[in-house]
């Protein structure tokens, strides 16, 4: 086909504006969080289906929970699919070109507990911003998806390879269920771009994530107003973060590799909740009898991930022998999505990587950051255990499992420019 030039991308999508703007607070509108175990993501897919019929293009919403039966080794067994739908539009090329698959994640986490100024399904669009919910991570990036496809078929222009968009179920949480769900139904391709939030950088890497509980129990509530006093694990657990403070400190040593380098802190160890007892007027005074600490692991993409855990847990079975207090009451080990999630890394001059440089370039009319993520996602699994070659570009926002997040609505638009940019070279050659 003939060379498409950075104007002629913007040409096609600008035309779009207003409607993708409306199609994103539609979905920002549309509550599609997940939670640890199920999501509802499935009106929300709705929506997107009923924009591509206005287009003209059939969308198809399939059921993802057949993966309960698959047995594939990275399917989360703590998860329910039944109901939970991903939606998939196939524009078939002439055979002569490269696939690409185009993914995105419908479902949102959940808003958490207040902090919000106004209600995270607002959608409110206000100086250049679109707030609510699921914004920035990924409802921003699913719409940039969207409008490659919608130019493309408003243009009538054939790409030489399949182009493939799938907005998929279950990607928080750990999830990947419904992108293991695209990949067995048979949908791939030959290079895979997930616009997640990068502020129009370019990922090549993402990282591994695990997260674990860790339980301590101790005491009697029926102890209570005895003689005795409670056993309570409130201050025993203020030694096991001081022994987490080790375990910061020591992997925050690991030296930054590959798309890692430059990263003060490329693995990190984060505590994400600390509970014993809530600071609540319905709870009375009382000794907690439970006490719980949240850890979130980082892995980068090239570490032995189930090495380094296996590690950790010996060396908190080390702590606990040499504590009174936890050799009596040891520390309970409970992940919290099951198995970890792995990282993946594209090398710095694979083809793929080189065609999105250039269409970024040219289309953002500036040089483009090339990095790597600061979390994982479903890039891992689909790089990894799929085979198909991933990067994350995707627009500028702020908020992501946070309130008042927001996605800036201009740079969804260069986003979708820039994909089309590189769909349009990449299933050319
Ligand atoms: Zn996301």
């Amino acid at each position: 086909m003939k060379s498409t030039t950075a104007r002629d991308v913007r040409r096609w999508i600008r035309p779009l504006r207003g409607e993708l703007r409306r199609l994103l607070q539609d979905l920002v509108k549309a509550n599609s969080v997940a939670v640890l175990a199920g999501g509802n993501e499935t009106p929300a897919q709705r929506v997107l289906q009923a924009f591509f019929r206005e287009q003209g293009i059939r969308a198809e919403l399939y059921s993802t929970d057949f993966i309960e039966d698959s047995g594939h080794p990275q399917l989360r067994r703590n998860k329910r699919y039944a109901g939970r739908k991903n939606l998939s539009v196939r524009l078939s090329g002439s055979g002569r070109g490269r696939s690409l698959l185009l993914n995105g994640h419908m479902d949102t986490v959940p808003p958490g507990n207040g902090g919000w100024s106004r209600s995270p399904w607002s959608g409110l669009s206000r100086q250049g911003c679109v707030h609510g919910l699921g914004s920035f991570d990924m409802k921003g990036g699913v719409v940039a998806n969207a409008a490659v496809i919608c130019a493309l078929r408003r243009e009538g222009v054939r790409l030489g390879g399949d182009l493939l968009f799938e907005s998929v179920v279950d990607e928080e949480w750990g999830g990947g269920g419904g992108t293991i769900a695209a990949r067995l139904r048979g949908d791939t391709a030959d290079a895979c771009v997930i616009p997640e939030g990068t502020q129009l950088e370019i990922y090549r890497a993402t990282r591994g994530g695990f997260v674990v509980d860790l339980v301590i129990e101790a005491g009697d509530p029926a102890g209570y107003f005895s003689r005795a006093e409670v056993v309570s694990p409130a201050l025993p657990m203020g030694r096991l973060l001081n022994w987490i403070d080790e375990l910061v400190k020591e992997r925050g040593t690991l030296p930054p590799k590959g798309a890692y380098l430059g990263f003060p802190d490329p693995a990190p160890v984060q505590v994400l909740a600390v509970e014993a007892n809530r600071l609540d007027p319905t709870v009375p005074l009382s000794v907690p009898s439970r006490a719980t600490v949240r850890v979130y692991l980082q892995f980068l993409p090239e570490e032995n991930v189930d090495q380094v855990i296996a590690a950790v847990r010996k060396r908190l079975e080390r702590f606990c022998a040499s504590d009174p207090f936890f050799r009596k009451y040891p520390v309970q080990w409970k992940p919290l999505i099951g198995g970890p999630l792995y990282g993946h890394e594209l090398p710095a001059d694979h083809p793929w990587l080189e065609c999105m440089q250039t269409s970024a370039t040219s289309v953002l009319e500036r040089p483009v950051v090339t990095t790597a993520a600061p979390y994982p996602c479903d890039a891992g699994l689909i790089h990894r255990d799929f085979g198909i070659p991933t990067l994350l570009f995707g627009p500028c926002g702020a908020g992501a499992h946070n309130p008042d997040e927001y996605v800036e609505f201009e740079s969804v638009m260069e986003t979708a420019e820039v994909l089309l940019s590189a769909a349009l070279t990449w299933c050319s050659g």
